[in-house]
């Protein structure tokens, strides 16, 4: 058997490989084992290998869509129970009385509206099923596979090297990531404050406690978030009280505080013969509507649908297969990056004028159906 194994590894190596995938987040991982499902051989960074000891206190609200393609992965039934939270309410607040905005899962007659799920936990789960995907193989292979993905993150080095445009606007706020425990139990609804000039979201989760955790997302200017970083935890946990008003109540950290520089950017083009950009690499939103990651799948999927759907003549890396996969995915990104920044500088404005219509445009969404029902789906199908 053994020997077997080692004969067809053998051949694998010598035959090369028909796509490269350099990069080891989520999207890296999740693709590699999109395409080893095809029957593509695939090399993925060596570096992939989680470190053990490095943990990330955030958790990602992932969509509908982004679970059915964990789903078909065969990782999301296997994240622990407590590692994936539903929400069924999402409760919205502007900084006036009239700015309410609810959502529930009951009148878009879905399951959930979003499921929040453990970062660390994912990409464990991510990597454990590499192991069983025969197709992939771990290494900086050099071999000259077809089509190279970068999916290096925001931070991509190769992006440059090839020579990419990456247009990047700073939003001069930080994100404060977190665990919390309260005294109420989260009911499955998540909070949302938009409130000039930040956005606290928190996410109802089951770690810690069962029932009772939230992960906090709150997006701040630069010099407030740092001096709340600074605080002790008695003294965050006073401000984070004061700025949910009064709910969930007895907020009490239960991570370390980590803290998430935020952009919006775009690399121009995102393909080109024999090479594609993907994930944060290739786009990057703010974090208030929690579409990073679910943009990234959504790449992986059209990525993978792509592919499969050449003709048998066709390369991997040829430009015009590669261009079907940018207009397929051109849309979908833009409109999210379009309203994200917009809800980001909508929300930003301290003019009188501009809180009053923000505060009363939210309460007129909520009146109307159809917009609601938009956006909602929107979010839920990326
Ligand atoms: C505070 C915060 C909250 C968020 N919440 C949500 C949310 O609720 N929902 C959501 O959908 N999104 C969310 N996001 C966005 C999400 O985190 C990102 O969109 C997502 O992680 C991008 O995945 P990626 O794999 O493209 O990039 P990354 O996660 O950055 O992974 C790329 C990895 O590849 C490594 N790398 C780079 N070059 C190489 C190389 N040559 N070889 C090997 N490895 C390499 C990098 O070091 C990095 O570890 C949030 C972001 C922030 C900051």
């Amino acid at each position: 058997m053994t020997v077997v194994i080692g004969r067809a590894s053998l051949q694998w190596r010598m035959r090369g490989v028909d796509v490269s995938i350099r990069g080891r987040g989520a999207v890296a991982t999740s693709l590699a084992l999109a395409l080893g499902q095809q029957g593509l051989r695939v090399s993925l960074s060596a570096a992939a290998v989680p470190d053990p000891a490095r943990t990330d206190v955030r958790a990602y609200a992932l969509n509908a869509a982004s679970k059915r393609l964990l789903q078909r992965l065969k990782v999301w039934d296997v994240l622990p129970v407590d590692a994936v939270t539903p929400v069924y309410d999402m409760h919205v607040r502007g900084d006036r009385p009239a700015g309410q905005l609810t959502f529930s899962s009951w009148t878009q007659c879905v399951d959930a509206l979003a499921w929040i799920v453990d970062a660390t936990e994912l990409d464990a789960a991510l990597n454990a099923a590499l192991q069983f995907a025969a197709h992939v193989q771990r290494g900086d292979a050099a071999s000259a596979a077809a089509l190279t993905v970068y999916a290096e993150g925001k931070d991509s080095a190769a992006r440059e090297a090839i020579g990419v445009q990456f247009d990047r606007h700073g939003y001069g706020h930080i994100a404060i990531a977190a665990r919390l425990t309260t005294t109420d139990s989260h009911q499955g609804v998540a909070h949302q404050w938009f409130r000039s000039p930040d956005v606290l979201a928190l996410l109802p989760f089951d770690r810690p406690t069962a029932e009772r955790s939230f992960a906090l997302v709150w997006s701040l200017p630069q010099e407030r978030a740092t001096l709340l970083m600074q605080m002790d935890a008695d003294a965050f946990e006073a401000e984070l009280q004061g700025a949910a008003a009064d709910m969930p109540v007895g907020l009490r950290l239960a991570s370390e505080r980590s803290a998430w520089p935020l952009a919006i950017a775009s690399a121009h083009p995102v393909c080109g013969a024999g090479w594609v950009l993907l994930g944060d690499a290739a786009h990057v939103v703010h974090p208030l509507a929690g579409q990073g990651l679910n943009l990234g799948l959504g790449d992986v999927q059209a990525l993978a649908d792509t592919l499969a759907a050449r003709e048998p003549w066709r390369p991997l890396g040829d430009a015009r297969l590669l261009g079907r996969y940018a207009r397929a995915r051109a849309w979908p990104v833009k409109s999210m990056s379009w309203l994200t920044d917009a809800l980001v500088h909508g929300f930003a404005s301290e003019h009188a004028w501009v809180r009053e219509l923000r505060n009363r445009g939210m309460g007129l969404v909520d009146r109307a159906s159809p917009a609601k029902r938009w956006l909602a789906t929107q979010a839920l199908e990326g």
